[in-house]
């Protein structure tokens, strides 16, 4: 998808990926952060868990909500949002200003709640959405294990379909029709192939 407006060559220094709920939002930036080290992932402060695998500092800082009242209430995120109704998610300001002054292409990978602060505190952004190939494969990945009641299943799809509708509120949008690829238009977004960065 065409980047509207926009002059060939123009990269943004500051991209905000969302998306979805279950369109692999996180696969993809975990295929950046692997493949293109150029480019800053913001790491998110969460109340939620680590999951085997996980790291701290890599992929969350894991915190208690104590703790993310105290960055949220010294004005240390650049946006919050309670995700799922279940654990608080926010993005800490001071490693973006100092990625984006060190030059650096940086990308939050965050939820709609999310990308709609960064798009008032940040309007330069460039929104990025990333949209499932189609509305049935989006209800297979939702509702595909079937473990889930008919009630559950339907407010899935509801937020699903609400959530789809907000596409058109973001600058670009890609088709995660294959992680690598999606991946690699995202980057193109952001980084001029022919610099050296
Ligand atoms: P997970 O817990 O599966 O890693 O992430 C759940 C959801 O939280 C994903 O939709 C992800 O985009 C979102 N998320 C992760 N970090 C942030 C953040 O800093 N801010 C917001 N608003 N959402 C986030």
């Amino acid at each position: 998808a065409a980047e509207p407006g926009a002059s060939p060559g123009t990269k943004r220094r500051l991209v905000v990926l969302a998306g979805p709920t279950a369109v692999g939002k996180g696969t993809v930036a975990s295929y950046v952060r692997e493949h293109h080290p150029a480019v800053w992932l913001s790491v998110s402060a969460t109340t939620r868990p680590p999951r085997p695998g996980e790291v701290e500092g890599t992929h969350y800082f894991f915190v208690d909500d104590r703790e993310f009242d105290r960055l949220q209430a010294s004005g240390q995120l650049l946006e919050s949002a309670t995700v799922h109704g279940r654990a608080r998610y926010g993005t800490p300001r001071g490693p973006v200003d100092q990625a984006l002054a060190q030059g650096r292409p940086a990308l939050l990978e965050i939820d709609l709640q999310g990308a709609r602060q960064v798009r008032q505190a940040m309007p330069e952004a460039l929104f990025v959405f990333l949209a499932p190939p189609s509305w049935e494969e989006l209800v297979q990945r939702l509702v595909g294990r079937g473990t889930e009641t008919e009630a559950e299943r339907t407010a899935r799809l509801s937020t699903a379909r609400t959530e789809l509708a907000a596409a058109q509120e973001f600058d670009v949008t890609i088709v995660n029709d294959d992680v690598a690829r999606a991946a690699e238009e995202l980057v193109s977004l952001m980084v001029d192939p022919r610099a050296k960065d």
